[in-house]
């Protein structure tokens, strides 16, 4: 069996096979998105992920098909005109891309792993977005430096990708009003299922907005969303088996304990970044520990990284090369919950 250690898709989190057996079982893909057993399940999956990652009882849970999706729904539900970015890697400039074409004011603020000052934000700032963990080049903000913008601007939403750090991260959700990850990355499942995040306030102004933006279909409105999720149910038919999945995955998760993934997370980053700063072959990019990423380590390689690769991938351990511009001078290795302690010692062993 081989190893992915491919930043997304990724490995898939160990128990998921048998339960897809399962799902297969119970005639999971003939389930009625209208039915008692659905709403049973949909509630299931709200409450466990609320619990795993302690999300206020008050914020609502939203599933849509992609992080890609969540960006543009959260800029037409929740922003008028103005928005400002912390772009900090190819992701979140993805997001601030998405409010450009959107044809709104969008400001934005360049980060490059030290010395975090984003400053003159308009004091019309609607909307924030910020990636916290940048999976193309390894940028990793803290949370902290998010609460403290927040703080500045009480007025203005918060958004926060956090696609490849979730489950890890640690998040106080009373200062963000849209989160949002797909799970083929941290959650180790099949891609095409992302979940978002939406404060009380994020609502209630994505209610005032639709009244001003006639473009805004009826299926892609936040309050259409919440009221079917009310229900326990989607607008649309959706795809049963990964919702399935996911909360299994999740109930998995809580099983294991939220702090042990977490320790085991960090546990696994060391064990790379020391072997990789030890190593003369190798060198990390990111030089502030702080703004370091724990999820998706990211390695300079001195004699580029296409042999290396093709050797571990002989070896079964597929491993991610630099993105774009660095596909071949750096290597991506995926740290999720999904990779042991032991897969990693034996990539370490490989590298
Ligand atoms: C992978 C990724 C995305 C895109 O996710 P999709 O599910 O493909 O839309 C967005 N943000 C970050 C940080 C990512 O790593």
């Amino acid at each position: 069996m081989k190893k992915y250690f491919t930043v997304g898709p990724s490995q898939i989190y160990p128990t998921v096979p048998q339960h897809v057996i399962t799902g297969m079982d119970t005639d999971i893909m003939s389930l009625s998105h209208r039915s008692e057993d659905f709403k049973r399940l949909f509630q299931h999956t709200v409450d466990s992920i609320k619990q795993l990652l302690n999300i206020p009882e008050n914020y609502t849970v939203l599933f849509l098909s992609s992080a890609t999706e969540c960006w543009e729904r959260i800029l037409e539900n929740c922003v008028v005109k103005d928005t400002f970015h912390v772009v900090s890697g190819a992701f979140s400039t993805k997001f601030y891309e998405a409010s450009v074409n959107m044809k709104k004011k969008a400001q934005k603020y360049e980060f490059h792993g030290q010395n975090f000052k984003p400053s003159s934000i308009s004091q019309d700032c609607e909307l924030i977005t910020m990636t916290h963990n940048e999976t193309n080049n390894g940028i990793m903000i803290p949370m902290d430096e998010l609460y403290r913008l927040k703080l500045g601007l009480p007025r203005a939403l918060i958004a926060l990708d956090m696609v490849s750090s979730t489950p890890y991260v640690e998040i106080d959700f009373k200062y963000i009003d849209c989160t949002f990850f797909s799970v083929q990355k941290g959650f180790g499942l099949p891609a095409g299922l992302a979940v978002l995040i939406l404060s009380p306030a994020a609502l209630q102004k994505a209610r005032d907005v639709e009244g001003l933006n006639r473009s805004l279909t009826v299926y892609r409105r936040f309050s259409s969303m919440k009221t079917y999720a009310d229900k326990q149910q989607t607008f649309e038919t959706p795809n049963v088996l990964y919702l399935y999945l996911f909360s299994k995955v999740v109930k998995d998760m809580l099983q294991k304990g939220i702090k042990t993934i977490r320790e085991e997370t960090q546990q696994k980053a060391q064990l790379l970044y020391t072997f990789l700063k030890s190593s003369p072959r190798y060198s990390v990019p990111q030089q502030n520990p702080r703004f370091r990423s724990q999820t998706v380590i990211v390695a300079n390689v001195k004699h580029g990284s296409a042999k290396i690769l093709t050797k571990l991938k002989d070896k079964g351990f597929i491993v991610g090369g630099g993105y774009e511009k660095m596909k071949d001078h750096q290597i991506r290795i995926a740290n999720f919950p999904a990779h042991s302690v032991e897969d990693v010692e034996e990539l370490i062993e490989l590298l």
